[in-house]
């Protein structure tokens, strides 16, 4: 279940699957999919992927996409990562707190093992060429294909405002100004992230077909966890108050596991299809352990939701101990974290600037 991307000895005798050459490109690549494929050597991919800086990270996040970013940048992928700033007020009207929330991400990237030496952490609003990509691709795309998109509609909904703010429309172009900038091939994100990445690849392609091929049509990796449930059974989000912070201390993680809604059969199963709660417990607790969830399932067996709670309990504080101890070094150290991204933005703005002459070029436009 887990991947091995441990660097090769002979690395040139690998082959390599990215960026695009040779291997018809899919939209999705699974955790397994992607272990084959790299064969231990990711030198040659370019990775991008973020967050909104509206809370602490969660174990949805470290699941869904924080591990996979770990490990590709450990395999040697060239990784950007993202403080999603401008994401903020999609749905909301303030960004109170955004300062906080922006470190903090830092703190939690740098915690799980993220290397500010080796992967390019900034916020894209520190990034002017980024954000002027974003009216070419808005060109390539209809308000009718945007207003279509299911997570900007659930995001929509979510937010409880009347009307749907352009930003939030246009969100998923903006994220895509975000992929592209940097030529990334591969997007390691939640399943909730697949419509908006689906724009990113219709505008990539759209605009090597109207200019000149500029852009790779970037790919999804999913993990083995690409939905994790919250505490009430729906996604686990940090505007939703349903998460296991990733620096929660290990008594407050006994709490909110111990609220974690299940179901009324004793007998534990794993079957994400009937039994989401219950199976969502047992995949957070078998990849905390690297188990198998329908073999742990059997273990536990009789035991029911108590014993199961248990069992997820011990087996988050015991994964998350050493990352929750880097996270709590960490928490003092706004100069450094600030500095971190500072040193970020330098560097995306120089990919940004040349990717932007690129298609200026294309379109004509480098007077
Ligand atoms: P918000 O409530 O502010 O939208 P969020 O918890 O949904 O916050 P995002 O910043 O929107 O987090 O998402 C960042 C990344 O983490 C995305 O790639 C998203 O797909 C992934 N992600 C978020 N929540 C989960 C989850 N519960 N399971 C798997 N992946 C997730
Ligand atoms: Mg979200």
């Amino acid at each position: 279940m887990s991947i091995t991307v441990d660097v090769p000895t002979n690395a040139s005798d690998q082959p390599h699957v990215f960026p695009s050459g040779g291997v018809e490109p899919a939209a999705c690549v699974t955790e397994a999919e992607l272990a084959a494929q790299l064969v231990g050597d990711a030198r040659q991919v370019r990775v991008l992927t973020g967050d909104r800086p509206t809370g602490p990270l969660h174990l949805g996040h470290y699941l869904g996409s924080l591990r996979n970013r770990v490990r590709l940048q450990n395999a040697g992928a060239e990784m950007f990562v993202l403080v999603a700033d401008y994401q903020v007020i999609t749905d909301r009207d303030a960004s109170a707190g955004i300062a906080d929330f922006a470190l903090g991400l830092v703190a939690d990237y740098l915690a799980v093992g993220i290397d500010p030496a080796r992967s390019t952490v900034f916020a894209h609003s520190a990034v002017p060429a980024l954000n002027q990509l974003l009216l070419p691709l808005m060109s390539l795309i209809s308000v009718p294909e945007l207003e279509r998109n299911p997570t900007t509609k659930a995001e929509a909904a979510a937010s409880g405002r009347p009307a749907l703010s352009a930003l939030m429309l246009t969100y998923p172009v903006h994220q895509a100004a975000d992929i592209l900038f940097c030529r990334s091939d591969l997007v390691p994100v939640g399943r909730d992230q697949l419509p908006h990445l689906e724009v990113t690849r219709t505008v990539a392609r759209r605009f090597n077909t109207r200019y000149a091929p500029v852009f790779t049509e970037p790919r999804a990796l999913i993990s083995d966890a690409p939905s994790v449930l919250g505490s009430d059974g729906a996604k686990m989000s940090k505007s939703h108050g349903n998460t296991i912070p990733l620096q929660a201390t290990a008594d407050q993680t006994a709490s909110i596991i111990k609220g974690f809604k299940t179901d009324t059969d004793r007998h534990i199963t794993f079957d994400p299809a009937l039994r989401p709660e219950v199976s969502n417990l047992l995949l957070i607790t078998a990849l905390c352990r690297g188990q198998d969830p329908a073999a742990l399932a059997e273990q536990i067996g009789d035991g029911g939701a108590a014993a199961l709670k248990r069992a997820a309990t011990e087996a988050v504080n015991e994964h998350l101990r050493p990352i929750r101890e880097r996270r709590a070094a960490l928490a003092g150290e706004r100069g450094y974290l600030s500095a971190i991204l500072r040193r970020g933005a330098e560097r995306a703005t120089v990919e940004a600037e040349a990717t932007l002459a690129q298609v200026r070029e294309a379109m004509g436009m480098a007077y």
